[in-house]
């Protein structure tokens, strides 16, 4: 059958594997993980599982670990190591480690630690109730981390309790190469998702009662549907052809922003958020042709100015690696001065750290620890001081909230603005769900205390 012209997404086999054993997932990394383990659990559940709340009672552990920073392998090493007791009580426990660890690691891991049972990659994930039965057969030491190079990105949308916000894949690996990033070896070449597909997942969730989508990607800028329709064209597809009450869409990269996206996003409030993630890791033109990023300082800028002359409201986040091979105190600077021209409310800032594989780890100018520390504590500092008298505007302001939360001990609900603002409020949990006029008593650089106020 052609899937494509049917306009189906491929679905999940159901078998019993689990016999209604607990299943654990334990989740390291970023939205990508996060969402992947969502996915692993639904399959599981289907192939009859349960998932439950701590490894203690599970009878299937699985580690679905990042590979992006950090020591992920340690970090994999020492995680098992602390179910060794629970091994020992239960013979019949099987580990797997999954995720971009798993993709990058595959036999490795099993060869320094026998207690893990089976490795899979970030392309195997669908394939897991078939490993799990084969664990639970007596296979030992199973590795399935071939990326499908060739075979179509086909998922669909697999969450168990979408809740009132939820993220929605629409493409997955990247061919950017990056010098320092990772990803195109543990997650594959980059493939979109058909168009059809995306909708039709969404209009499933707003049926589960999702009200907001978070398009999900390593570079949503480059997507390409099978029917040409690009990135700009798909979210004015999703503002137009389904009622979702509103989008959202991360990550971004600058070189693939472009004036088509801003005028969808203009044309399309106030469904489409006014927030965008735009990482740009180094304020410093020569540093940013070293990471391969595709612009310069000048043209990111550029981008910025596109984006608030048309959307004057909008937020904006960014990535910022600091200690790259090779950045001096000057370029380090830039860095410094560009969060401030930009005037970022949000940045997520990271020392350098040399991955495997990666172009940047075989660099000359590898920074010490000491340096980079010091950069990350000033670049802080310096964003930590303008993001208090930045916030300081929302005070008195009236914001329109999507409650998502009730917490209970607290008596607070939690929301958020279009700007992606956290909002606590007092409040009960009828009103999850809706989106409520909120009146700001209080802004902090990370969360802002509001009222509600009585809806016209
Ligand atoms: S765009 Fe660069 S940083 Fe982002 S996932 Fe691709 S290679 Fe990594």
């Amino acid at each position: 059958m052609d899937l494509s012209s049917e306009n189906l997404i491929p679905q999940v086999q159901h078998s019993d594997v689990g016999h209604g054993r607990g299943v654990y997932v334990s989740t390291y990394g970023c939205q990508m993980n996060v969402n992947d383990s969502e996915r692993m659990y639904s399959l599981l559940e289907m192939a009859n599982f349960t998932p439950v709340a701590s490894p203690e009672q599970a009878s299937l552990i699985i580690i679905n670990s990042c590979s992006v920073r950090e020591k992920p392998v340690h970090k994999v090493f020492s995680e098992v190591g602390k179910y060794r007791k629970l091994k020992q009580k239960n013979p019949e426990l099987k580990i797997g480690v999954g995720g971009c660890v798993g993709q990058q690691e595959k036999e490795n891991l099993m060869k320094d630690q026998p207690m893990i049972d089976f490795v899979f990659g970030t392309d195997a994930i669908d394939q897991l109730p078939t490993m799990v039965a084969q664990a639970f057969a007596g296979e030992h030491r199973l590795v399935k981390a071939q990326f499908q190079h060739r075979a179509p990105y086909h998922v669909e949308t697999l969450v168990r309790n979408p809740g009132v916000s939820t993220f929605v894949n629409i493409t997955k690996g990247c061919d950017n190469f990056c010098t320092f990033c990772v990803v195109p070896y543990t997650r594959g070449r980059e493939k979109s998702r058909p168009l059809k597909h995306v909708l039709q997942d969404i209009n499933e969730l707003i049926g589960r009662g999702v009200k907001e989508v978070t398009l999900l990607g390593q570079n949503v800028n480059s997507y390409t549907s099978d029917c040409g329709a690009d990135f700009a064209d798909l979210m004015e597809k999703v503002a137009q052809e389904t009622k979702i009450e509103r989008i959202r869409f991360t990550t971004s990269h600058p070189k693939d922003f472009n004036q088509k996206l801003v005028d969808v996003m203009y044309a399309n409030q106030p469904k489409i958020c006014e927030y965008i993630h735009l990482p740009f890791q180094s304020g410093n033109s020569r540093v940013l042709e070293t990471m391969n990023r595709g612009y310069s300082r000048e043209e990111y800028l550029q981008k910025i100015e596109m984006i608030k002359k048309a959307i004057p409201n909008v937020v904006l986040s960014t990535d910022i690696i600091v200690g790259f091979p090779g950045e001096t105190e000057e370029e380090f600077k830039d860095t410094l001065s560009l969060v401030q021209e930009v005037g970022f409310e949000t940045i997520f800032a990271f020392k350098y750290s040399p991955r495997p594989f990666t172009k940047a780890a075989r660099f000359e100018g590898q920074i010490d620890e000491v340096t980079k520390s010091d950069r990350l504590t000033r670049l802080f500092e310096a964003h930590d001081l303008m993001a208090r008298e930045l916030v300081k505007r929302y005070e008195g302001q009236t914001l329109e909230i999507l409650i998502e939360a009730f917490d209970e001990k607290r008596g607070n609900l939690s929301g958020r603005s279009s700007q992606n603002k956290l909002v606590y409020m007092p409040g009960d949990a009828s009103l999850i769900g809706k989106t409520m006029p909120v009146k700001i008593t209080k802004a902090f650089p990370a969360v802002l205390r509001g009222e509600i106020l009585p809806v016209q």
